[in-house]
């Protein structure tokens, strides 16, 4: 389970981001932050994978503290993050993109890891030799979760993965999300498309201005008057 409490986080004097934000994600569940533009979303998975320096709080994965430890330290206890640029290698192909997601693992289990990978995402398999920057967004995005499940990570930090995608692509990877739940592993999203996150969500905070304002269910968050108001165009 990943357990933050009151997390204050931001990059200097002047510059507090995060106020006292708790938050739990059992082990296997969906969880989303949903929130305005710059309300401190980034901030937020920045601050649980070490990007952030200036923190104070607590982030405990499984029971073992992340707060303080570089990345490398954050990675090394099972979290892998796929940022909002997604952060793919485009010079290097599919298969090496894949190959760098199971770094340290003997050779058998990752050709094992990507021959699973390949069928949870049949269109990388179509793709595999080829660079990654010849792909579209929609299979870069793919590409991204990809390499970072190789890893088999306890959780998985993903930024905006709607950004700068066509609507119709952007529901595909929100199905493949929501088929990634229930697994050992728990997903921690950060979106501004609020409708679509709450639908896949078993749970979800609202963040607005550093704090957390709102929490409970997706399906909860998506009847919430507030939320439908201020997040989903309903007046
Ligand atoms: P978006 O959806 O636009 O990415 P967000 O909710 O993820 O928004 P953050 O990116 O966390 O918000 O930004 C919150 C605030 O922190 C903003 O005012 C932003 O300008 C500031 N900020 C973000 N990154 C840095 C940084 N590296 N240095 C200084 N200020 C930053």
């Amino acid at each position: 389970m990943l357990e933050i409490s009151k997390l204050s986080a931001g990059y200097g004097p002047g510059r507090q981001v995060l106020r006292d934000v708790s938050l739990r994600a059992q082990q296997g569940a969906l969880v989303s932050v949903v929130g305005a533009n710059g309300a401190g979303k980034s901030t937020l998975l920045g601050a649980i994978f070490g990007f952030v320096s200036r923190c104070t709080g607590r982030v405990d994965l499984a029971g073992t503290a992340l707060l303080g430890r570089n990345t490398h330290a954050i990675a090394e206890a099972g979290v892998r993050m796929v940022p909002e640029n997604r952060g793919t290698l485009v010079s290097l192909s599919v298969m090496e993109n894949l190959q760098l997601g199971g770094l340290g693992l003997p050779k058998a289990e990752i050709a094992a890891r990507i021959e699973r990978q390949l069928e949870r995402f049949p269109r990388l398999k179509e793709r595999l030799h080829q660079r990654a920057g010849m792909l579209s967004g929609g299979e870069q995005q793919m590409l991204a979760i990809s390499r970072a499940l190789m890893a088999a990570p306890k959780l998985l930090l993903l930024d905006e993965p709607s950004q700068g995608l066509a609507p119709v692509v952007v529901e595909q990877i929100f199905e493949l999300l929501a088929q990634l739940r229930g697994s050992d592993m728990t997903i921690l999203l950060v979106e501004q498309d609020v409708g679509l996150s709450l639908e896949i969500s078993d749970y979800a905070y609202v963040i607005e201005k550093g704090c957390v304002t709102r929490e409970g269910t997706g399906a909860s968050l998506l009847e919430d008057p507030h939320v439908q108001e201020a997040f989903l165009g309903v007046s």
